[in-house]
């Protein structure tokens, strides 16, 4: 008899944590579409006619802060998304706005790189996101900030530059679903579980990165990304 496994299993995702040496295992990687309405406004839509939606990208997208992004394939129109990500300790379905917050094990600032031209094409011909958003490497990650440490996260300016040059800004107090009702609503639809990552949505001015490029966004409070963009 040899192990448990027909070959070695694949390293298990996770995330640094601020303050520990243990690490936080990444479970699944959800992300909130159209949460900011002038996002929603600077992607053609109406934000009163469209609320947010739910998409996911693969737990072993997450990339850490600090390592470059190789460029991917299949793409000549990458875009930076930056975001408030929410670190989930506890899981659970039909969780209650009130009780929300309880499941929350900490937070993070994420980048949710998105291959627009394919985004464009999946749009218009009504087909699945899962080659624009859930490449190699298209979660970039702060560490967690514990929600102990930090407390909770409602409100905050939420930046992002490139080379130096100021391309997003605004508030999280902007978003149209809180950190409470994103728990809420996406427990509806699956059964959340302790090592979830959910990215938040991302404010106006998402733009075009090349090889080349230098990332640095942060969230007010919680923490600063940064990552290169590496040739492919
Ligand atoms: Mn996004």
């Amino acid at each position: 008899m040899t192990g448990k496994w027909v070959f070695p299993a694949p390293p298990a995702p996770a995330v640094a944590v601020i303050g520990a040496e243990a690490l936080f295992p990444v479970h699944r990687v959800y992300c909130v579409g159209r949460n900011y309405p002038d996002h929603v406004r600077e992607m053609g839509g109406d934000p009163a006619r469209e609320p947010p939606i739910f998409f996911s990208k693969p737990a072993d997208a997450v990339s850490p802060s600090g390592r470059d992004v190789p460029y991917p394939g299949r793409t000549s129109n990458l875009h930076h998304e930056i975001e408030l990500v929410v670190a989930l300790g506890r899981g659970g379905r039909d969780i209650a706005v009130a009780d929300a917050l309880e499941h929350v094990f900490g937070y993070a600032v994420g980048n949710d790189l998105t291959r627009r031209d394919l985004q464009a094409a999946a749009r218009k011909k009504g087909a699945p996101w899962d080659t624009a958003k859930g490449f190699d490497a298209s979660a970039p990650i702060t560490p967690i900030s514990p929600a102990d440490e930090i407390g909770h996260v409602n409100r905050g300016r939420i930046w992002l530059e490139v080379n130096g040059v100021l391309r997003q800004q605004a508030d999280i107090a902007d978003m149209v679903w809180s950190v409470p009702e994103v728990i809420a609503e996406l427990s509806a639809y699956y059964l959340l579980g302790p090592g979830d990552l959910i990215f938040t949505g991302t404010p106006a001015g998402v733009g075009p990165l090349v090889a080349g490029d230098r990332v640095r966004g942060g969230v007010e409070g919680v923490g600063q990304l940064e990552h290169g963009i590496s040739t492919a």
